[in-house]
């Protein structure tokens, strides 16, 4: 994914026999170029960015077999294209790279909005309707844009307007579960990690250029974020629904809870496998018992 310096500066000569051609993106970051490989530009940072296509093509294999939502997997398939998009940025440095990057990234922001959709009174009804049309109106333009004049702060603020919207709306909502709210804390946790060593990178490249390892680093935290931010928005719609989230705490209660689940048609993050040989993994959570306290559904998340 791409680094969010807005003040980065243009990229300064073109280097030397580049495999791609002189670099023309509208940012530059701190590692060499072709000081790896010849064919690729920024060797670390175009390997680390694989990590959102493994993510997201994880995601997606599961959401598909489980049958979850499909703004869900959708959203899964767009972190895996972006993590394409993000190699071949880092691997050409070109400008064309740097959009199959960052064009993705505007569509990510606004699926995420989406997948809240009847979770919170801004995103139901009317006001829903208003701010979905204002936002696919202003992510349309500010792509337009974006390519047409070639600024990189029109991504830049296009892209923080719409990740602050859904974590305002996220933060601004009510979570029932002990579970669904360590998830948004975890991502939001995972988002702020990744801006400080995102700041720590740019603050100190000219002065200290191993630095430029923690552009790996932000790939991997940022990463994390957008896959628990998933995680985060199908419990909360879960919970919409009258379920509620459990995190995956041990096999016994897996195999509990996993027999009675079968029956539902959404089911979340789990192969349901139930055996003795059950681990569950760090970010992944059990689906959903029925909240006895609070089981009246709110069918506008299903829709
Ligand atoms: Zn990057």
């Amino acid at each position: 994914m791409l680094n969010l310096g807005a003040e980065m500066p243009l990229p300064t000569a073109p280097t030397g026999g580049a495999f791609w051609g002189p670099s023309d993106s509208k940012v530059d970051f701190c590692e060499d170029s072709y000081a790896v490989c010849r064919f690729i530009a920024e060797f670390y940072n175009s390997l680390s960015s694989l990590i959102y296509v493994l993510f997201g093509l994880w995601g997606l294999r599961v959401a598909r077999r489980t049958n979850v939502v499909p703004i869900v997997q959708l959203i899964f398939l767009c972190q895996a294209v972006i993590g394409a998009g993000s190699t071949i940025f880092h691997g050409t440095m070109r400008w064309w790279g740097e959009l199959l990057d960052e064009l993705p990234m505007l569509a990510l922001g606004a699926l995420f909005l989406l997948g809240l959709r009847g979770c919170h009174p801004l995103t139901t009804g009317r006001r829903g309707a208003a701010l979905y049309t204002t936002m696919l109106c202003g992510i349309v333009c500010a792509g337009i844009a974006y390519v047409q004049f070639q600024a990189y702060e029109i991504f830049l603020h296009s892209f923080t307007a719409i990740i602050a919207v859904a974590f305002l709306i996220c933060h601004a909502s009510r979570h029932h579960s002990k579970q669904t709210r360590l998830l948004l804390y975890l991502t939001s946790a995972e988002l702020l990690l990744a801006r400080l060593v995102w700041g720590v990178e740019r603050a100190f490249c000219d002065y200290y250029p191993p630095v430029a390892a923690l552009h790996v680093v932000w790939h991997v935290l940022s990463a994390y974020a957008a896959y628990h931010f998933t995680h985060f928005i199908m419990a909360f719609r879960y919970e919409k629904l009258g379920y509620s989230a459990v995190w995956c705490d041990s096999p016994a209660l897996f195999a509990e809870k996993s027999a009675g689940f079968r029956q539902y048609r959404f089911q979340p993050f789990t192969n349901f496998k139930v055996s003795s040989k059950t681990v569950c993994r760090f970010g992944s959570f059990l689906p959903l018992y029925r909240h006895a306290a609070d089981s009246g559904p709110a069918n506008e998340a299903e829709r």
